[in-house]
């Protein structure tokens, strides 16, 4: 086996700039605690802006004009540029922490550990949301005329959803295939196909790994640890500006939550938010407790800058770079586990989504009076833990997978109409709750790796 042995014995130690940056900045603890504060700030301010542009100036132009020139392209600089440095960040840190792992056993190891962790939380978080939604039963306090009025005026985006939808069926099996294995890598990272990316980065950090050249490897896997070195400089950048941009994007988010809506399907969003916190603060904590062994007071405190990002923008993709920066530079995880957990379960792991997903078909199950019996509820688990993985972690990405889910129960697919009015707001939620799982992911397999999280805690302020 030793000729699997990687490079790592002879490979320059991969530290992508984080000694470097420390050096150079004159208190970087410091000065990260206070980003994160700012967001935090920047995050209230935005939302309440939002509201008494909702709640006081509903039609009112000088308000859209605000939303469509102001903090609209505000929001969407910050969005796009941290999408846009996901593809070369994952690459190229994704390619060296596979090389860097020493062998394919472990990486075979750690992979399979991963997995079960992610199988785990999963299930926990679908089987929360079940049992909420089936002992609570909002939808069937929903009437007809609600039902009808709902999807009437929701036809139009019904109609866009359900020609995704019918392409997300096809996506599922045997598509998954071609969405794994693109027929032109350049045509993937330029899609954004994060599937295929993680699966190329995946096979060329194990060609490395079994290379014989080795000073040749040397040579691209320093190359490339220089890019991802650069990748997370880049996001370092991206983040100062985050107090601002999440505070536009909480404005226009606010301002478009839709308040009516809300309070008929209130019930609903009560659940679905309770989910959230139940997964997010008794199955996280346990596991940060009993299993990863830190301080859970902390592990909320320091996880802030990844759940603030994540509630603004809505999306797992756009929070990559955060998770993985704030997990290496407030908990000390090494590059070497987040470059390979993080994009991972960014892609494969969502918790929140699935949990979602579970609430939201049985509550349009309820409304329409659908019965789903023990094995309906059964088939709705796997469905959605098989599901969740094709999610892409953009706003409102399990949408169309959500119709098709449901379509398959014989639950009906324009009952979304429902949902949709309130997404905006749930889709926060479950991108925070997603984030957190992978981030708990990352924890997990640097407890199992040995590091010392307890020391780095103290010395990562
Ligand atoms: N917005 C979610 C995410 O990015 C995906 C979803 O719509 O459930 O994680």
């Amino acid at each position: 086996m030793s000729r699997f042995f990687i490079v790592a014995c002879s490979a320059p130690s991969y530290d992508p700039g984080m000694s470097e940056i420390n050096e150079n900045e004159s208190n970087p603890d410091k000065e990260e605690k206070q980003v994160s504060t700012r967001i935090l700030i920047g995050l209230i301010i935005g939302a309440i802006i939002g509201l008494v542009f909702n709640i006081q100036f509903p039609d009112a132009p000088w308000v859209a004009w605000i939303l469509k020139n102001v903090t609209g392209p505000i929001g969407t600089a910050f969005l796009q540029s941290l999408i846009m440095i996901v593809v070369p960040l994952v690459l190229s840190s994704l390619i060296v922490g596979v090389a860097n792992l020493g062998t394919v056993e472990h990486l075979g190891r750690l992979g399979t550990r991963l997995g079960l962790f992610y199988i785990v939380t999963t299930l926990a978080a679908v089987l929360i949301g079940q049992a909420f939604i089936n002992t609570v039963q909002p939808g069937t306090g929903i009437s007809v005329e609600t039902r009808e009025k709902a999807i009437e005026s929701m036809k139009d985006q019904i109609a866009s959803i359900e020609e995704s939808s019918k392409k997300v069926k096809e996506s599922l099996w045997p598509g998954i295939v071609t969405k794994v294995i693109p027929k032109n890598i350049i045509d993937s990272w330029a899609k954004t196909n994060m599937l295929a990316v993680i699966f190329i980065s995946f096979l060329f950090g194990i060609a490395l790994l079994m290379n014989d050249n080795k000073e040749g490897t040397q040579t691209v896997l320093s190359m490339l640890s220089a890019v991802s070195e650069a990748s997370i400089r880049i996001v370092g950048w991206i983040m100062h500006l985050a107090p601002y941009a999440v505070a536009a994007l909480m404005v226009n988010a606010a301002s478009s939550f839709g308040l009516e809506v809300m309070k008929s399907v209130a019930l609903y969003i009560v659940v679905v938010v309770l989910g959230y916190l139940t997964q997010f603060f008794l199955t996280y904590s346990l596991i940060v407790k009993y299993v990863i062994r830190l301080p859970v007071v902390e592990f909320y405190k320091r996880i802030l800058p990844i759940v603030a990002t994540a509630f603004s923008t809505s999306s797992s993709s756009a929070t990559m770079p955060t998770t993985m920066r704030t997990l290496e530079k407030r908990f000390g995880v090494p590059e070497s586990i987040t470059t390979f957990s993080i994009p991972l379960g960014m892609t494969v792991n969502m918790d929140g989504t699935a949990l979602f997903e579970v609430v939201a078909a049985l509550f349009v199950a309820q409304v329409f009076g659908v019965p789903i019996d023990l094995m309906g509820q059964v088939t709705l688990v796997i469905l959605v833990l098989l599901t969740s993985i094709g999610v892409a972690g953009v706003p409102g990405g399990s949408i169309p997978i959500l119709m098709s889910a449901m379509a398959s129960l014989g639950i009906p697919p324009e009952g979304i109409a429902l949902v949709l009015g309130v997404d905006r707001l749930l889709d926060m939620g479950r991108t925070v709750v997603n984030v957190t799982g992978d981030s708990t992911a990352a924890l997990y397999l640097a407890r199992v790796e040995k590091i010392d999280l307890e020391g780095n805690l103290l010395t990562h302020e």
